[in-house]
């Protein structure tokens, strides 16, 4: 069975001391995860060391980062190295938010890098995918998603994937509070499952963890995490409260 994840991701939100005090709210609150659900904290680069060790007796949640290079090192100012998330024991890192690759302008053969890069690590990489509110509506988000596995995703060995997590983010449902219908996330997250049975094999395929993200929040986690192929979910601004992201938790 594949575990459900919840995964939160603080952008570029909170302070230190507003974000240890959220993690140790989290820590003293939030009892034992059952076997079948994870815990995943996505924070600044800042804080990892920091928010590591807040968490450091809760062995069923992890930090994540929320991005690195795609280059393995050198002369990049101010930029972060999947080598050097490993050499302080990240285990967990974002790559290819849509915010990344609108802002940032991360180009698909770039996030192939990073993909490669955070596994030459030991890093599981949480890789995300979704198209715009225009793509959805000329109905291409099947082929535009397609393209962004494809060139990225699918360069992965069998070996790698297997430790890969999947977010589909439709563009469009990022901190705006409109949510896609169930039959849409129903849809494409079987579209996402279908296509890496097609390019790896139906058993590989089945143990990928496909997680949603996109205005979950705690009153719609146990409708969206019901869908099929819904493995949980990527949440931004329902992450930065202690009682809804306890809520979504329990909602896996
Ligand atoms: C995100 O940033 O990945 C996200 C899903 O944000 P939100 O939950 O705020 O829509």
């Amino acid at each position: 069975m594949r575990k459900k994840i919840a995964a939160a991701n603080w952008k570029m939100n909170l302070t230190w001391q507003e974000g240890a005090s959220l993690l140790e709210k989290f820590v003293s609150e939030c009892p034992s995860l059952s076997a079948h659900q994870q815990v995943i904290i996505a924070v600044p680069f800042p804080y990892l060391n920091n928010a590591q060790g807040v968490i450091q007796n809760r062995n069923d949640f992890s930090i994540a980062a929320q991005n690195c290079h795609h280059k393995a090192a050198g002369a990049y100012t101010g930029e972060v190295a999947a080598s050097m998330l490993q050499s302080i024991g990240i285990h967990y890192c974002i790559v290819g938010h849509s915010e990344r690759r609108e802002y940032q302008s991360e180009t698909n053969s770039q996030l192939a890098d990073k993909l490669q890069l955070c596994h030459a690590h030991q890093i599981t990489p949480i890789f995300c995918c979704g198209e715009s509110l225009p793509t959805r509506e000329s109905g291409e988000q099947n082929s535009f998603v397609q393209t962004q596995l494809q060139e990225s995703l699918f360069k992965l060995t069998p070996a790698q994937i297997a430790q890969t997590i999947i977010a589909y983010e439709p563009i469009w449902a990022i901190g705006s509070g409109v949510v896609p219908s169930k039959k849409e996330i129903e849809e494409m997250h079987g579209f996402i499952r279908k296509s890496l049975s097609d390019w790896y094999s139906a058993a590989l395929a089945d143990s990928i963890r496909i997680i949603y993200g996109g205005s979950c929040n705690e009153t719609n986690a146990i409708d969206i995490f019901s869908i099929p192929n819904v493995d949980g979910g990527l949440i931004g601004g329902a992450s930065l409260h202690v009682s809804s992201f306890e809520k979504i938790i329990n909602s896996l």
